[in-house]
């Protein structure tokens, strides 16, 4: 298992660490894992002028996996956009055709009190929601700022996909369902544009290849609302990249805490790249109390997604919840009659019940 470990930047150092030590561990347990850093982000911008810098994008193609902490930093706010640190997460996810993220929203009993949602409406949520990823209005062309003919300035962007990246990761959404729930509920804004429409139809036609799976279809504004109305109702949702950007924020939010939540990107071969959801949340950055399981779990989904070692996966998901149950929490998720640890601890901890 060569692993690229890409710490990045805020508190991308201090969550990779502790994932670190969890892979660490397991390879003591006598898998085979190799870990080699490098840069990414402001790291990468800092160590090598570029936000994906060569070295960076060598080992990653050569490697089977990538964890990623987090880039971004207030320190890089106003450099040119080429140079800023979420160009270098667009272009590794591009650069290794990473098309399909998937982010698993889970509740765990232990931490039902943390969501902002009644806990009726909240426990045992398990859904999945896959973000189509290279595609759509953040990478369509042309895009930019033009001068009208009546000398006024706009802002344009341009929406569209393509049949074939609709039908992939529809195909990654149908397989998703068929291992879970065989539900899947198709997002788009069909009532408004052609693009949504045009996917409405390639994934009605993908369908037909998965008679099990109960295929359903939904504006993205009624989902944001059935979201937070009756999260419960969902399985699957399949939605294209930028509905699903803000979509599975707002699922995360349901658990309680962004510092829970794990995502895998994959290309066709189930090549990935393993990154918690959250940003590299500098307000917190260097004070040693991130939370860390949302990198962890990444490891998890690394294990069963990339390498299909289910088995250490479940380990350590276990190992997670034994740390829940023992009572520690990070700030993010403390409440009263809990015991508060630092990021540090929070990563011992796990690594002890693995
Ligand atoms: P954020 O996710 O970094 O932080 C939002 C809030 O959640 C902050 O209050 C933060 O302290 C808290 N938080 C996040 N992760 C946490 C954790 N593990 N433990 C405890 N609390 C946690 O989002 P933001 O503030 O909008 O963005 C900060 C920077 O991160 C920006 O530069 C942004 O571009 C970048 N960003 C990067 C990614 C990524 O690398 N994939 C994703 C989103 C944002």
């Amino acid at each position: 298992m060569k692993i690229a470990v890409l710490p990045g930047d805020g508190i991308g150092p201090e969550i990779v660490a502790q994932a670190v030590k969890v892979m660490s561990a397991l390879r003591g347990d006598g898998l085979k894992i190799e870990m080699e850093y490098a840069h990414l982000g402001g790291a990468g911008y800092d160590a090598a002028g570029d936000p994906f810098p060569a070295a960076t994008e060598q080992l990653t193609k050569e490697s089977d996996a990538v964890l990623l902490g987090a880039v971004g930093g207030y320190q890089y706010d106003n450099l040119p956009r080429p140079m800023r640190p979420e160009q270098g997460l667009l272009r590794i996810r591009k650069g290794l055709g990473l098309f399909a993220n998937l982010r698993p929203a889970m509740v765990y009993p232990e931490l039902v009190n943390a969501s902002s949602l009644k806990p009726e409406l909240v426990s045992g949520l398990d859904i999945m929601i896959l973000r189509e990823l290279t595609g759509d209005i953040y990478f369509g062309q042309p895009r930019g700022i033009r001068t009208l003919e009546s000398g006024e300035r706009q802002g344009f962007d341009t929406m569209h996909y393509s049949e074939s990246e609709i039908r992939r990761v529809a195909h990654v959404g149908f397989q998703s369902a068929m291992k879970r729930g065989k539900k899947l509920c198709s997002v788009d804004k069909a009532n408004v544009l052609d693009t949504s429409m045009f996917w409405r139809e390639i994934v009605t036609a993908v369908g037909q290849e998965y008679p099990q799976v109960e295929l359903s279809h939904m504006y993205v504004d009624n989902a944001a609302m059935q979201l937070v109305r009756a999260p419960k109702q969902f399985d699957v949702i399949l939605t294209g990249n930028i509905f699903g950007d803000i979509l599975s924020d707002e699922a995360s939010m349901l658990t309680g805490s962004i510092g829970m939540l794990p995502s895998a990107s994959l290309d066709a071969n189930n090549k990935g790249l393993y990154e918690p959801c959250h940003g590299s949340a500098p307000d917190i950055a260097g004070k040693d109390i991130a939370n860390p399981l949302a990198t962890i779990l990444s490891v998890a989904m690394m294990m069963r997604y990339t390498f299909a070692r289910v088995d250490v996966a479940q380990r350590i998901e276990a190992a997670v919840r034994k740390t829940l149950q023992q009572g520690l929490r990070t700030g993010d998720i403390y409440e009263a009659g809990t015991q508060k640890v630092g990021c540090a601890a929070m990563g011992d901890a796990v690594v002890k019940s693995l």
